[in-house]
């Protein structure tokens, strides 16, 4: 017999994920949120503040973690200050007693004003940690130490998504303190950018020793397609062989066509 519940919550991150099928549940009530369906929606405060996790749910080989919600910046492609305003605090979540490794979900890890604790509590639980939101325009020298300090998982990964930013100082500076192919740049497309200003951080990034993953620009609501060009740079800079055996104006993604014609 199916269980019964008196009310079911349920999220997704992307709005252009399935509905999950309501039938497959008996339940009074439903209430669904996250950012793929409102960014507004808001969890009452009794179940927000709890921090546990159950992890057998998902038989998770990983502890999830945030220090803080919120960012710093208010970037126009990203959701994040709208969803959960200015950085703040937050109380960490519970760990997973079977965790192999640590997931650090916050948004801005470093701006977070409590980010020595943060660091400190996940030195103490010696295992390998992924840090997914590391601003490498306010890192300072005593942070990127501590970075270089902390027992990581797959490489720190870093943005530089607005092209009007020339962040070749601050790269310079930070592979002083951790090796250049420790570190992943993300790099934003089709989001008010020129060819030139993204082969300037592409070719930047290559001359450091970084390797990019670019990202094409997908709106909210998931109604842009991402153009051809769009799609062959990614194609050329998210394979590291490619990337590094030779430029983008050299690539041949199809018969007959060289991408030197979109420098033209
Ligand atoms: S720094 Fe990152 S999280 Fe913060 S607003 Fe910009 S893109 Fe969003």
């Amino acid at each position: 017999m199916m269980q019964r519940y008196d009310r079911i919550y349920a999220s997704k991150v992307f709005t252009f994920t399935d509905d999950f099928n309501r039938l497959a549940f008996d339940a009074d009530d439903f209430v669904t949120g996250g950012t793929g369906y409102d960014i507004a929606s808001r969890l009452p405060d009794d179940v927000d503040i709890y921090r546990g996790l159950d992890y057998s749910l998902y038989g998770c080989k990983f502890s999830v973690q945030f220090y803080s919600r919120g960012c710093i910046r208010h970037c126009p492609f990203c959701i994040v200050h709208d969803k959960e305003g200015g950085i703040h605090p937050v109380d960490p979540m519970e760990w997973n007693d079977k965790a192999e490794w640590i997931e650090v979900l916050d948004n801005n890890f470093f701006a977070n004003p409590e980010w020595r604790f943060a660091v400190g509590d996940l030195m103490r639980q010696n295992l390998p940690v992924k840090l997914h939101g590391v601003d490498v325009r306010i890192m300072d020298e005593e942070q990127a130490y501590w970075l270089n300090k902390m027992r990581l998982k797959g490489n720190v990964h870093i943005a530089w998504d607005l092209p009007q930013l020339d962040l070749t100082e601050k790269l310079e500076s930070v592979i002083k303190f951790i090796k250049p192919y420790k570190i992943t740049c993300y790099v934003l497309v089709g989001f008010n950018s020129t060819v030139e200003q993204d082969l300037f951080r592409l070719r930047t990034l290559k001359r450091l020793g970084i390797l990019p993953f670019v990202q094409p620009y997908r709106d909210y609501n998931n109604r842009r397609e991402p153009s051809q060009y769009e799609k062959d740079i990614a194609r050329w800079a998210n394979r590291a062989w490619l990337f590094k055996s030779m430029d983008f104006a050299d690539y041949r993604p199809r018969n007959g066509f060289r991408c030197s014609e979109y420098l033209r």
